[in-house]
């Protein structure tokens, strides 16, 4: 499958975070950024800038983000709340879906501007610590530690609840699926869910194998969240377009079907090089992406089942 427009955008933009090195130099220009604010339903809007997506709660109470993208567009992020004609209240709370720089690049900014920012224990752990993310192979990205204006004030280990504009906002933790703080966050007034990472749209999914992410836990952890769902729930995924449930089911259907090809390989006793020569993924070769082909995807998959971290790790 040829990749859209919008999908394309995203895999360049991801390949530019994961290229190790000359980070700085393969930043976007921020300038030319543009914010688009979607209704989804309700109170409830999604932004869609550079990085992760963005959900809004926006009311009489003031405003709730999940995530912040990156702090270069902090500014343009409040001031697209505010075109929205609906408030030009602060934003009183930011929820992090996972610590990656792409979802809380903005923190910093944010809380600078009276934010209070909530995330699960994990989460600031990393981002106090800075490290290495990576599937174990190819793919890996140093962080350094983040600012103390960046680290989230209250920290939660399950799940917190922010009571706000007539909704009760759920954020619950699914441990070791994209990484090892990913929360998912319900709105259930608004019948929206905001999944983070653990489910996106660009493709085979990117796991951080080496920040305590798994593709079991991101199988488990989704499916978990979809018995807990209406079946006309609006899903905002970590990256790409509004999606609904039948769009889940089939990203959770590769992903059991793939790490089971992988896992049979395994037991087979191949190595990752005689898996990728064979192209056992070959039938899934739709989800490939400039960012994460089926290569970078057998190599996760490996890693993932057979919990090898990469000789790079730092935590755990
Ligand atoms: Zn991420």
């Amino acid at each position: 499958m040829k990749p859209t427009i919008r999908t394309s955008t995203i895999a360049v933009l991801l390949t530019a975070l994961f290229c190790t090195g000359a980070i700085a130099q393969q930043d976007p220009d921020w300038s030319k950024v543009q914010i688009k604010a979607t209704k989804v339903s309700g109170n409830i809007y999604m932004l869609e800038g550079e990085g992760g997506n963005i959900a809004a709660s926006i009311g009489e109470d003031g405003v709730v983000i999940v995530d912040d993208e990156f702090a270069p567009l902090a500014d343009k992020i409040q001031a697209s709340l505010k075109s929205l004609g609906i408030t030009d209240k602060p934003v009183r709370f930011v929820i992090n879906t996972h610590y990656h720089g792409d979802h809380t690049g903005g923190n910093a900014p944010f809380a600078n501007s009276g934010s209070t920012i909530i995330a699960q224990d994990n989460v600031r752990k990393r981002l106090i610590s800075g490290g290495t993310a990576g599937n174990g192979g190819s793919m890996k990205k140093e962080s350094k530690p983040a600012e103390k204006a960046a680290l989230p004030i209250i920290t939660f280990e399950h799940d917190v609840t922010v009571h706000i504009n007539g909704e009760d906002i759920r954020a619950l933790h699914f441990p070791a699926g994209h990484t090892d703080g990913d929360a998912i966050i319900f709105f259930p007034k608004n019948n929206v869910v905001h999944m983070g990472d653990d489910f996106v749209r660009y493709g085979f999914p990117f796991i951080d194998v080496a920040s305590g992410g798994s593709v079991q836990g991101m199988i488990d952890g989704v499916e978990k969240a979809i018995t807990q769902l209406p079946a006309d729930v609006k899903v905002i995924p970590g990256h790409g377009q509004l999606s609904n449930l039948d769009d889940v089911r089939a990203y959770t259907k590769m992903l059991r079907e793939t790490s089971a090809v992988v896992q049979k390989a395994i037991d087979d006793h191949k190595t990752v090089d005689q898996m990728k020569k064979e192209k056992i993924l070959e039938p899934w070769a739709k989800w490939s992406s400039d960012f994460l082909n089926a290569d970078a995807f057998v190599e996760t998959l490996f890693n993932s089942l057979t919990n090898h971290k990469g000789a790079f790790v730092k935590h755990n």
